[in-house]
């Protein structure tokens, strides 16, 4: 019996699901937020029960050790020894990873040198994989790269039309993102279809972040994010794709500095920017619903944006079979998938199964059978991903 934990590192935070492998089962799972402050918050799920403590955690490796500590004393693990795995979410794997590797020292330094193109992510997962490497140095350590699944885009689909010196000397180019994610969604799409030869997918991935791929015949062929995760799609925080002139603009008339518009741009924008409510879907659409203007508008934008990426993908793939939602808003939000279909119905011939979409649990195709494109609502499961890619490295 092989326990595997996944692990998402961030620069503040550590996330974990630790999986029984044989069944695929989630043991556990829970998150350190605000770690390296005074009031650090651990939060572990088990038997259906979930601990919330609020303490100090200096950094991520007392965090690593106090999950450790917690597994043994709740009798979730009996020795440590049990976990034989540990796949790490690797935000950025550039052009060197297009697939699932072990760690070793190359990817180390690989993943250290990427730091520039990821400078918050980076770090981090190094940062979790060591507090790991030390705690339990007996199990196997796997990276998973968000990257790794559009390392299949041509070039003229990730090479900007800008001086190719930066492409060729600085790798300015697009590397997308949420890879894992339209990775597990789009094939689990193609199973839900009967594995058919060929398939033209469309993942609208929409979560805080968010964003769509192309997918033809199971290869990710486009997708909105770019050389970071601030293109595409406008997202909670992040305006998505804007005028890059607004910068130097903001920076004349307005007097703000490069890094001010920059953190405008990732932190300020987006369905918060514009409502001036919330960058939380559910928020901004309680607020548009008792009238806020704003707030209707930052809907209004969002669902327009989305559908202008999904018609981009209509045509690069050359039709489409189907259309899947997945993550917060795409797996929770019937309104939000209704919105969208509505506005795609005329020029896509797509019809909704109104019970499906309001009423269904789970995986499930919330077209009808006259709809001339399906559409799925697919759960993500990144985790899942890592841990079945780690197991399968690791030959366990
Ligand atoms: P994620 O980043 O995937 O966790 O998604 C977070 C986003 O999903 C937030 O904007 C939430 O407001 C949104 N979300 C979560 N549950 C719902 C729901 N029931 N209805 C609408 N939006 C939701």
């Amino acid at each position: 019996m092989s326990k595997i934990i996944s692990v998402n590192a961030g620069s503040s935070s550590l996330k974990f699901q630790l999986f029984e492998m044989d069944d695929e089962i989630v043991i556990t799972s829970g998150v350190f937020e605000r770690i390296g402050l005074e009031d650090s918050i651990f939060t572990i799920k088990y038997n259906g029960e979930k601990d919330v403590t609020t303490l100090p955690i200096e950094n991520h490796k007392v965090a690593v050790q106090l999950l450790l500590d917690t597994l043994i004393k709740k009798e979730i693990v009996k020795d440590l020894d049990e976990i034989k795995g540990v796949g790490h979410r690797v935000v950025q794997g550039g052009a060197y990873f297009d697939q699932s590797v072990i760690i070793d020292e190359d990817v180390v330094s690989k993943i250290d040198e990427l730091k520039s193109l990821a400078p918050l992510h980076n770090p981090a997962h190094l940062t979790g994989y060591y507090a790991f490497k030390e705690a339990i140095p007996n199990a196997g350590a796997v990276a998973v790269f968000d990257t790794a699944f559009h390392q299949t885009l041509e070039p003229k689909s990730y090479i900007y039309p800008i001086p190719y010196k930066y492409y060729a000397e600085n790798k300015v180019r697009k590397y997308g993102a949420h890879g894992t994610s339209h990775f597990y969604v789009s094939s689990r799409c193609r199973e839900m279809m009967g594995n058919p030869e060929h398939s033209r997918i469309i993942v609208a991935h929409l979560g805080a972040g968010g964003s769509l791929t192309a997918v033809k015949d199971g290869k990710s062929i486009n997708t909105s994010m770019g050389f970071t995760p601030l293109a595409g799609i406008m997202m909670g925080t992040r305006s998505g794709d804007v005028d890059p002139s607004v910068i130097d603009y903001l920076i004349e008339e307005v007097g703000l500095d490069m890094k001010e518009v920059i953190k405008m741009l990732n932190k300020e924008s987006g369905l918060l920017g514009v409502s001036g409510v919330s960058s939380d879907f559910r928020d901004v659409q309680e607020a548009a619903a008792n009238g806020n203007e704003r707030a209707q508008l930052a809907l209004d934008i969002f669902f327009r944006r989305v559908i202008a990426y999904i018609g981009r993908y209509f045509i690069a793939l050359g039709g489409v079979d189907a259309i899947c939602f997945t993550a917060g808003i795409g797996e929770n939000s019937f309104f939000a998938r209704k919105e969208i279909c509505n506005l795609l119905a005329e020029a896509l011939g797509i019809e909704i199964d109104d019970d499906a979409n309001v009423n269904g649990k789970g995986d499930r195709l919330i077209s009808t059978p006259n709809s001339k494109v399906k559409v799925y609502v697919i759960p993500t499961n990144e985790e899942l991903v890592i841990a079945r890619d780690t197991k399968r490295l690791l030959n366990l």
